[in-house]
Parts: structure tokens; sequence; C-alpha cells
């Protein structure tokens, strides 16, 4: 690991709040003011490689989330806030009907949207 890749991954390991590339090269200029997003950004890319970390898009943003084990998302469409929302993974979700014979589903994405708590008071 270079330093650098250190820095980053120290920024967002402990991360649930699913952080933009943004939000965490503000955190690495800390510790270290001379680095560019750019960097930021090849590190995270880097740490997803690895399986270190998930990305998210929402919208053209992409959210960084340390917890790789299956979850799904919650997205505040007024903050933008990402919350983590475990479901049981004992029940199968099957579609209804998919489009032809022979399909064969591997995984799927489920994602619920709507206002926080923050924002709905
Ligand atoms: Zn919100
Ligand atoms: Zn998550």
């Amino acid at each position: 690991m270079t330093k650098q890749l250190e820095v980053v991954w120290d920024a967002v390991r402990e991360d649930k709040s699913h952080p933009t590339a943004d939000q965490i090269y503000d955190r690495v200029r800390k510790k270290l003011p001379n680095i560019s997003l750019g960097t930021v950004y090849r590190n995270l890319q880097k740490l997803v490689a690895e399986q270190k970390l998930q990305v998210l898009m929402r919208g053209r943003s992409q959210h960084f989330d340390p917890l790789v084990e299956r979850h799904q998302h919650f997205f505040c469409e007024i903050c933008d806030r990402v919350y983590d929302v475990l479901i049981d993974n004992q029940k199968e979700i099957k579609p209804a009907k998919l489009p032809h014979e022979g399909f064969k589903v591997t995984s799927h994405q489920l994602a619920f949207y709507g206002t926080c708590k923050h924002c709905s008071s």
C-alpha cells in the first residue's frame, strides 16, 4: 500500500455515510494537503478493484461504501444522503415474470427512495 492509498482507505474504512469522492478528498487533504482530487479518485478506484469498497451511483455522483457485504440502500431525495438498509437475505426476491424463457437471474439491486428523518421534519 502506498502512503496515499493508506490515507484514502483510512478516510473511508469506517464511514457508513456513503461519502462522495469530493467529501473524501476534503478529509484526505487534512492529512496530505498536496494531494489532488484525481489522485484521491484513482486510489478510490483501486480500492473498488480490490473489492474493499463498492460504488453506488446516484444521478451523476458516485458514493463509496466500505460495507461490501450484500445490503440495500435508501436514498434521500432531498439531501442526497445514503443510508444502509438490511433486508432479509433468506428471502429470495423473484420477478413475477422474466422477458423470455431461459433467462437466469444472478443478482439484483433494490433501492429505496424517499425523505430521510433529517429532511422530513
Ligand atoms: Zn435527507
Ligand atoms: Zn451501504
